[in-house]
């Protein structure tokens, strides 16, 4: 069997094609829900909650980390105004990924993956970035993984449909304007 690695997940939309693709190719991972981005409190309850029953339907390990939405704010104090896709992005990329990296480090797993740049809203290459820093300051590599082209985009759509998720109009942070 492949060697086990981390999957960080932002919401069951982003992943749901990602986790279909790699169970059926028979891969070792498990799914981190890590995202202290997500406000309010309730909203990341819902959106946890569908990304656990994602990870049930096709039998992948579900691990959820520290809602520390306080040290989320602290991070990106003075850029709440800034635009998506601007340099508080970069701070939650890397914030969460350093994070899950470390937990990875922790546990004797040697890579990370994400699906945070999976959004057609996101920056893939602004993603990637944040992960090479997070990955040189903590020892564990970054995998990319396909998550837009090549039939992914089409299988998420219809994967959302076919398991009914609730498919959210907003990031994390503060609703799209
Ligand atoms: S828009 Fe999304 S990625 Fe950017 S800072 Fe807010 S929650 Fe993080």
């Amino acid at each position: 069997m492949s060697e086990h690695f981390l999957l960080l997940s932002c919401c069951a939309p982003c992943s749901c094609a990602v986790i279909s693709k790699l169970a059926a190719d028979g891969a070792n991972f498990s799914v981190v829900f890590y995202n202290p981005n997500i406000r309010p409190l309730a909203e990341y309850e819902r959106r946890r909650d569908e990304n656990a029953r994602v990870c049930k339907e096709y039998g992948v390990p579900f691990i959820e980390l520290e809602y520390d939405n306080e040290r989320w704010c602290d991070l990106t104090q003075g850029l709440e105004d800034l635009p998506e896709r601007d340099c508080r992005c970069s701070i939650c990329f890397h914030m969460r990924l350093k994070r899950v990296m470390e937990y990875a480090k922790a546990n004797g797993i040697s890579a990370v993956a994400s699906v945070l740049g999976v959004s057609r809203y996101k920056n893939l290459a602004q993603v990637n970035e944040a992960a090479a820093k997070a990955s040189s300051e903590t020892g564990v590599s970054y995998l990319e993984i396909e998550g837009r082209k090549g039939g992914m985009q089409e299988l998420r759509t219809s994967l959302i449909k076919e398991l009914q998720l609730y498919n959210q109009d907003y990031c994390g942070c503060k609703p799209r304007q």
